[in-house]
């Protein structure tokens, strides 16, 4: 299989897919080396934590510039992402060492015990991310991997597939499979040697996998869509919070899980808010990749440029009103580009104000008083993230409590504590990822008693 670069349309990568066979070796050898791997110490696996975290810093110009050629993300966010990522491994490490691995009761011993062969089903947008956060605590916990990336994330995969390698990895710990959903993601979801699915993608393949992984009974992980709410508060310091709302909801070019994608604002303030969106907006650096101040890309494909060019037209046929940008690519920018697009007069209910874009167009919803934004909020079926602007603070707690999302950062777009767990509440998920969270998902507690 071949992969074009998004922005000029050249081959970027080409794939060679895995089968069903090749799942069967995988799952086998995982088995195998999980005998050995599960008894190694806190100490051994450390390093090999070490040593990836390491390996992925000395390969991170590479990492970027493949990463920027398969999904068209500009440099500056793909430095951070590739930083992030073998930062997971340092952070997991530290996770690692402070985990109760054992516990001693007066009349019980609780044994944290590695569950086994985890599968690691990973989306395309900055997949070597999510492949590292799903692998990291795999490690930690003693457990062995088959990771199957994204179709669309080969050469990424590879040179973190080499990282992996020169890491003194036992053999059989870490196994990669390219290939394509319904062959090798179905195979391993239901796989009878595999105890574990983690998952990161769409809420509707998040689904068929929880029904798959139903037959042997196996844990399953699933980090899935999002259709986040951002609020501001009628205090909220508007020229701070607007350009932040712009940046959450345009990061990755929209393509982003955790975007803030329905910004929910007060009818008093709409006017002087349309204002500040729309000079906000006239900001955004688009194009030119290798540029450092570059913030919005193409789509990863032609057929997410079509999906989200559907949606604007399907706003526009609902009555929302364009603010900023429309149909077809920007001035000059050919390539999958999309105009980075805000609709006012959005209802909920409208499709654009229901469903994940996955692209750079945000909803412009207006709200009368306190109540009615936080209904408005939780209006959703999903319910991963949440942001919220404002100055009181007790209005914020009672507003941030209320919010139905796995977390609500207020007056920032960063979450800044590595020690936090991520995931979903409703339709965004099951489980916790990260730090100590990341590490529970793969163990399983078990009691000794000794009389
Ligand atoms: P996707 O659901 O189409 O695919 C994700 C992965 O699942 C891919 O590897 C794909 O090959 C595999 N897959 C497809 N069908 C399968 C099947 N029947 N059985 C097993 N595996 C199958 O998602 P995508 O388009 O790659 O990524 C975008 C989606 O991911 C968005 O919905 C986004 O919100 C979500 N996402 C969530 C998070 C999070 O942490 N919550 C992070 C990033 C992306």
């Amino acid at each position: 299989m071949k992969l074009y670069n998004p922005e000029n349309g050249e081959q970027a990568s080409v794939v060679t897919l895995a089968n069903s066979a090749d799942v069967e070796i995988a799952v086998a050898a995982a088995k195998k080396a999980f005998k050995t791997f599960s008894k190694t110490t806190i100490k051994e696996r450390g390093e090999i934590l070490d040593l990836i975290y390491q390996a992925i810093l000395e390969r991170r110009d590479e990492l970027n510039q493949v990463a920027i050629n398969e999904y068209g993300s500009p440099i500056s966010a793909t430095n951070a992402r590739t930083v992030y990522a073998a930062q997971i491994f340092v952070d997991t490490k530290a996770a690692m060492e402070e985990f109760q691995f054992s516990q001693t009761l007066d009349h019980a011993q609780i044994i944290q015990q590695p569950l086994g062969v985890i599968a690691a089903i990973t989306p395309w947008n900055a997949d070597y991310t999510h492949i590292c956060g799903k692998l990291a605590p795999a490690i930690a916990a003693g457990c062995t991997i088959v990771v199957k990336p994204s179709e669309l994330s080969a050469a990424q995969t590879q040179i973190l597939t080499e990282c992996f390698a020169s890491a003194n990895v036992p053999e059989g710990v870490i196994n990669i499979l390219n290939g394509t959903g319904a062959e090798v993601g179905s195979a391993l979801s239901e796989h009878a040697d595999v105890d574990v699915v983690t998952f990161t993608g769409s809420t509707a393949v998040g689904k068929i996998i929880y029904r798959a992984a139903a037959g042997t009974m196996k844990r399953v992980i699933l980090e899935l869509g999002g259709k986040s709410p951002n609020v501001i508060l009628d205090d909220a310091h508007l020229e701070t919070a607007i350009p932040m709302a712009l940046n959450i909801a345009f990061s990755n070019s929209g393509q982003a899980c955790h975007a803030g994608t329905r910004l929910i604002i007060p009818k008093l303030k709409a006017a002087e808010i349309k204002n500040l969106l729309i000079q906000a907006a006239s900001k955004l650096k688009i194009g030119n990749l290798q540029d450092a101040d570059s913030f919005i890309g193409p789509m990863v494909s032609e057929k997410q440029y079509q999906t989200v060019q559907d949606y604007i037209k399907s706003g526009i046929a609902e009555g929302a009103k364009i603010l900023v940008g429309g149909l077809g690519n920007p001035k000059g920018l050919d390539g999958y580009y999309v105009r980075p697009t805000i609709f006012t007069g959005v209802k909920p209910g409208m499709k654009i104000e229901r469903e994940e874009i996955f692209g750079p167009v945000l909803s412009v919803i207006e709200y009368d008083n306190e109540a009615e934004a936080i209904e408005i909020a939780n209006d959703t079926i999903y319910g991963l993230s949440a942001y919220l602007s404002g100055q009181d603070k007790s209005r914020l707690d009672r507003v941030s409590s209320q919010i139905l999302a796995g977390r609500v950062l207020i007056n920032t777009v960063v979450n800044k504590e590595s020690k936090s767990p991520f995931g979903g509440f409703k339709q965004s998920g099951i489980g916790r990822t990260s730090w100590k969270y990341g590490i529970e998902a793969y163990v399983e507690p078990k009691v000794i008693t000794l009389y």
